[in-house]
């Protein structure tokens, strides 16, 4: 089994021996890659089929992105907020363009892009909307991942993002993703946003039905409540678009972003928002050390640069009905259902057969990587510089691990 083809069983021992158990690995130890290809430490190669949970939408080493590195990290690196420099205008400017927006605000991770979102949607709600002191509150949707701060996961509905972290961060409400009438019935008069996945990610790529997303766009501007879309895994060109929700013709108030954004380099997430919203915070009210650093920004502008071409998400969008299409034919061949838009697909996997873990372990086998979901529920979102030929060689490889 997988374990026979690791001859490198100490990195995989130490790995597991020096480091707090949050993750459950394949016992792959990678140690260079390039476009949609990685390579571990015996010179075994394995298509990436999981591009850093969409961070790596770009594939590996993208040459504009690491010469853009590279330049940076030879002029300037950090120099905090406290002083401009010369990277961060271009880069704000390109991406709140990218977004339609007046305002970038940016930020690191993912989740202080979710923390910068909520605290923005308070201010607003406080300042503008005029909700009671004390009262707001913000709508969310059950089996949202939306990140692992101690706020966010008061909010999440997996009880292994949850259990013993609390006590919880108040003022929100969960209602069942893709049910209009229940998110309309949840907005009171103290809400003041509803954020949302356009699609939910971890959740296992679930697309909502075609008129959600327009449904809640439409009572978020009646009711007087901002649309957060969280679009840390679906943005950026994964969907076949540079949004997930221009797929519906949505825009919503506030673009959450963040994964690709560093170009696989650098973690950088970003804010975007018109000035009616980000223009609350005034200096002292929020910030990051890093957020916004030289670097990032070198890198993340060849990243807003690399989606302004549009041909990542052409590609995305063609490649990906490759991949569902072949992914289609092995409904009933080991695969029970098939979720998703562009290279981005959750398939679940006839229980019967095997857990998602074991496939992931067989495809590992077979020169493949990608990772489960939950149960039986894996993802596949490979880079979207792959190719025709890999799009096969991955189906392939997962019709010969269904069929055992
Ligand atoms: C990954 C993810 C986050 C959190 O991002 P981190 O960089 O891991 O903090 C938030 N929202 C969504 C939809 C994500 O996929």
């Amino acid at each position: 089994m997988i374990e026979d083809m690791l001859r490198t069983p100490d990195a995989v021992r130490d790995a597991e021996r020096y480091t707090a158990h949050n993750y459950h690995p394949l016992p792959v130890v990678i140690s260079s890659a390039e476009g949609a290809w990685l390579t571990d430490v015996d010179g075994r190669r394995y298509l990436d089929c999981l591009a850093g949970y969409s961070a790596l939408n770009f594939g590996h080493r993208h040459p504009k992105l690491i010469d853009a590195a590279h330049a940076q990290l030879d002029k300037l690196t950090l120099t905090s907020r406290a002083f401009i420099h010369d990277q961060f205008a271009d880069f704000c400017r390109e991406l709140a363009e990218l977004c339609g927006k007046d305002l970038v605000l940016p930020m690191n991770t993912g989740a202080e892009a979710v923390e910068t979102g909520i605290k923005v949607a308070r201010k607003w709600g406080y300042q503008v909307k005029g909700v009671t002191p004390g009262q707001a509150n913000i709508v969310v949707a059950e089996g949202n991942f939306h990140g692992r701060t101690t706020t966010i996961v008061s909010f999440s509905t997996d009880e292994d993002a949850r259990a013993d972290f609390g006590p919880y961060t108040p003022g929100f409400t969960i209602v069942p993703y893709g049910d209009l009438a229940a998110l309309a019935d949840a907005i009171d008069e103290n809400t003041v946003a509803v954020l949302l996945e356009p699609i939910q990610g971890e959740q296992g790529v679930v697309v909502p039905p075609e008129d959600y997303l327009p449904g809640v766009r439409r009572v978020c501007t009646e009711r007087n409540v901002l649309f957060i879309a969280d679009e840390i895994q679906s943005g950026l060109g994964r969907t076949g678009a540079t949004f997930a929700c221009e797929h519906e013709g949505v825009v919503p108030d506030m673009y959450l972003l963040g994964k690709a954004l560093g170009g696989g380099i650098v973690p950088v997430s970003a804010v975007a928002a018109n000035a009616d919203v980000l223009g609350v915070l005034k200096p002292g009210q929020h910030g990051s050390t890093f957020g916004g650093n030289p670097l990032a920004c070198a890198v993340a502008t060849e990243v807003v640069r690399l989606l302004a071409t549009g041909e990542f998400q052409r590609r995305s969008a063609e490649l990906g009905a490759r991949l569902h299409a072949g992914l289609q034919s092995l409904i009933g061949k080991g695969l029970v259902a098939v979720r998703g838009r562009g290279l981005w697909a959750g398939l679940d996997i006839d229980p019967a057969l095997m857990s998602g873990r074991e496939a992931c372990e067989r495809l590992a086998e077979r020169g493949v990587l990608a990772k489960d979901t939950h149960g039986s529920t894996i993802r596949l979102a490979p880079p979207l510089v792959i190719t025709e030929e890999e799009i096969d060689h991955a189906v392939a490889q997962l019709a010969a691990v269904l069929a055992g």
